[in-house]
C-alpha cells in the first residue's frame, strides 16, 4: 500500500531549490509539508519554473527525472484579481511539488491534496463573500487545491451548515473563552497549557484569584461597550480540576459578568471523566453550564494507561449516565483516532460503546503528533496506526452519520495521522455555536485564563491576537501588571466595530 508513512515522514534529506526566489518560500513549504525534518542546500536538486501567457499560467515542476507541468485557464476569470493570480501561481508550484514526490518516492496523494492550512472551510467561506458558487467552489477544490471528491464535500457541506450562524458584526456578539490550565495528569499526546495538579496543585489558588479579577474587567469592559456574548468556553487543561466551592464561585461570577440576555451556550469542557463526580456535575448543572465534553479517546483500558490517563473506561461510562442524571443538557464526546497499539478494530469497538452511550455530539481527532507532546519524543515505542488512517476517519463518520449526527465543523493539524482531519457532528440544532465562531473566525472572542489567545475580527476579516500566558505561575503575574492594557487593546477594537 502506497502511504504518506512515518518513516518517510520523518526521513531527513536535503533539497536545492533552482526557481525564482517568489517560489522558494512556497517550494519549502510544500517539501516541509511532506517531510517536516527536510533542510534547504546542497542535494537533490528540485526545478520550478513558470509563465504567463494571454493571462493563463503555465507551470512545471521536475524532480529526480519526475515532470509535473499544467496549464491553468481557469485563473483567466475576470473575478480573480492579481493578488489571486500570485496566489494561484504558488498553489499550482505546491501542487506540482506534491506530485513529482509522490512520483519520485511512491507515496499515496493525500486527500487534502495542497490544502495543509488549519481552516480548510475557511477558505471556502472566503470564496461563498466573493459570489463564486458551490459548483465553482467544487471544481475549484478539485482541480486547483487537488482535493479527494470525498473531501471537497466534506468541506461545502460543513460550509452551508456554518453560514447561518454568522453574524454581520464580528465584534458584536462575541465569543468568550476561559482557560483553565491544569489537569489531573498529563497525556502523552498532549501539547495544550495543561499543568499537572500534583506539581503545579499549589498553583491554583493564586491563578483563581487572578483570574477573579480578569473576570470582573473584561465584564465592565462588555458592559461599557454593550456587547453581547453570544457563547461562553470554560477549556483548558480540565476545567473540572476546580472543584467544589471554587468551582461554584467560579461559574457564578462567569454568569454574573461575562453573560448576557443574548448567551445562547455554555460549554465546559470537562474532559477527564475522573474530575466528574455527581457534585461536581450537579455544580455545572445548577451554574448553569449547557454543554459539557466527556472526553474517552479510546474505550479500551490497556490503551488509556498507555497515553497516561488516569482514567479507565467504567470511569466514562459513569460519568456519562451521572451526567444524563443531573440534567446536562447536552454531552459532546472525544475520540482520537490511530492511538498507540490501536488498530480499525479497536475504533470500531470504540465507536459501538460510545454508540451504546448516544451523545448529542461527537468530535472524531486524528492523532497529531505534536512536537510538545511527549508521544512524539517517544516515537519508536509506539506504533502509528498510519495505513488505516483513513479507514478510521470513515468508520468514525459512518457511526455518526448512523446516529443522525451531521459534521458542523472541521480542521487540520500539522504532523496528523495520514494527513486527516479532525471533525465536530453533532445532532441536529445542537452543534456548538462557540465550535464554529472560533474555527471560522467570524467573531471575536475574547479569551481569559491561562493560555487564552483573545481573537478580535474586524469588519474586513482580519484579525489581531491578544495571548495569556499558559503558565499558571506567569499568569497570575501578567494579570497584576499587564491587564489594563489588555483592556485597553479590547476596547479599542471593540468599540471600533460598533
Ligand atoms: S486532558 Fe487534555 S489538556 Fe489535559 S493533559 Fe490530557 S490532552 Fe492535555
Amino acid at each position: 500500500m502506497k502511504s504518506i508513512g512515518v518513516p518517510f515522514y520523518f526521513r531527513t534529506a536535503t533539497y536545492d531549490i533552482q526557481a525564482e526566489g517568489l517560489l522558494v518560500p512556497t517550494i519549502q513549504a510544500a517539501v516541509i509539508s511532506l517531510a517536516p525534518n527536510a533542510s534547504f542546500g546542497e542535494g537533490q536538486a528540485i526545478q520550478a519554473h513558470y509563465a504567463w501567457e494571454d493571462g493563463s499560467l503555465f507551470v512545471v515542476v521536475r524532480f529526480q527525472g519526475q515532470e509535473w507541468a499544467f496549464r491553468d485557464t481557469e485563473i483567466l476569470d475576470t473575478r480573480y484579481t492579481d493578488v489571486d493570480r500570485e496566489r494561484r501561481l504558488k498553489e499550482r508550484v505546491r501542487l506540482g511539488v506534491r506530485r513529482v514526490f509522490e512520483a519520485a518516492y511512491g507515496l499515496a496523494e493525500s486527500p487534502w491534496g495542497i490544502l495543509t492550512g488549519v481552516r480548510p472551510v475557511k477558505m471556502v467561506h472566503s470564496m461563498l463573500d466573493r459570489g463564486f458558487t458551490a459548483e465553482e467552489l467544487r471544481s475549484m477544490l478539485l482541480e486547483v487545491y487537488a482535493l479527494s471528491p470525498q473531501k471537497a464535500e466534506l468541506v461545502l457541506e460543513v460550509a452551508a451548515r456554518q453560514r447561518p450562524f454568522f453574524h454581520v458584526d464580528p465584534g458584536n456578539p462575541i465569543g468568550i473563552y476561559v482557560g483553565i490550565p491544569f489537569c489531573p495528569t498529563r497525556c502523552s499526546y498532549c501539547s495544550f497549557a495543561a499543568y499537572p495538579l500534583a506539581t503545579h496543585g499549589h498553583l491554583l489558588r493564586d491563578f483563581l484569584q487572578a483570574l477573579q479579577v480578569e473576570i470582573r474587567e473584561v465584564g465592565s469592559l462588555i458592559r461599557e461597550l454593550n456587547l453581547q456574548v453570544e457563547s461562553v468556553y470554560l477549556g483548558g487543561g480540565t476545567p473540572t480540576t476546580v472543584q467544589g466551592s471554587d468551582l461554584e464561585n467560579l461559574l457564578g461570577l462567569i454568569g454574573e459578568h461575562l453573560s448576557t440576555s443574548a448567551t445562547r451556550e455554555f460549554t465546559v469542557e470537562a474532559g477527564r471523566p475522573e474530575t466528574l463526580s455527581r457534585e461536581t456535575l450537579s455544580i455545572l448543572k445548577s451554574g448553569g453550564t449547557q454543554r459539557i465534553s466527556i472526553n474517552p479517546q479510546t474505550m479500551h483500558d490497556a490503551t488509556l494507561e498507555a497515553i497516561g490517563r488516569r482514567h479507565n473506561v467504567a470511569d466514562v461510562r459513569k460519568a456519562f449516565s451521572l451526567a444524563r442524571e443531573v440534567g446536562i443538557p447536552l454531552v459532546n464526546m472525544d475520540i482520537i483516532l490511530g492511538l498507540p497499539g490501536e488498530d480499525l478494530s479497536h475504533v470500531q469497538h470504540t465507536l459501538e460503546e460510545i454508540g451504546a452511550m448516544q451523545p448529542d455530539n461527537l468530535t472524531v481527532h486524528s492523532l497529531a503528533l505534536k512536537r510538545a507532546s511527549r508521544l512524539r519524543k517517544n516515537l519508536d515505542q509506539v506504533q502509528i496506526a498510519q495505513e488505516q488512517g483513513e479507514a478510521m476517519v470513515d468508520l468514525a463518520r459512518d457511526y455518526a452519520l448512523s446516529w443522525g449526527m451531521d459534521p458542523y465543523y472541521l480542521y487540520r493539524q500539522r504532523h496528523i495521522l495520514g494527513d486527516l482531519e479532525n471533525i465536530g457532528y453533532a445532532q441536529p440544532n445542537t452543534e456548538s455555536v462557540y465550535n464554529i465562531q472560533m474555527m471560522e473566525e467570524r467573531q471575536s472572542i475574547v479569551a481569559l485564563g491561562g493560555g487564552g489567545i483573545s481573537k478580535l475580527v474586524a469588519p474586513d476579516l482580519t484579525l489581531i491576537r491578544q495571548a495569556n500566558p499558559k503558565c499558571p505561575a506567569a499568569y497570575t503575574t501578567h494579570i497584576r501588571e499587564s491587564l489594563q492594557a489588555k483592556i485597553s487593546l479590547l476596547r479599542k477594537h471593540l468599540s471600533s466595530s460598533n
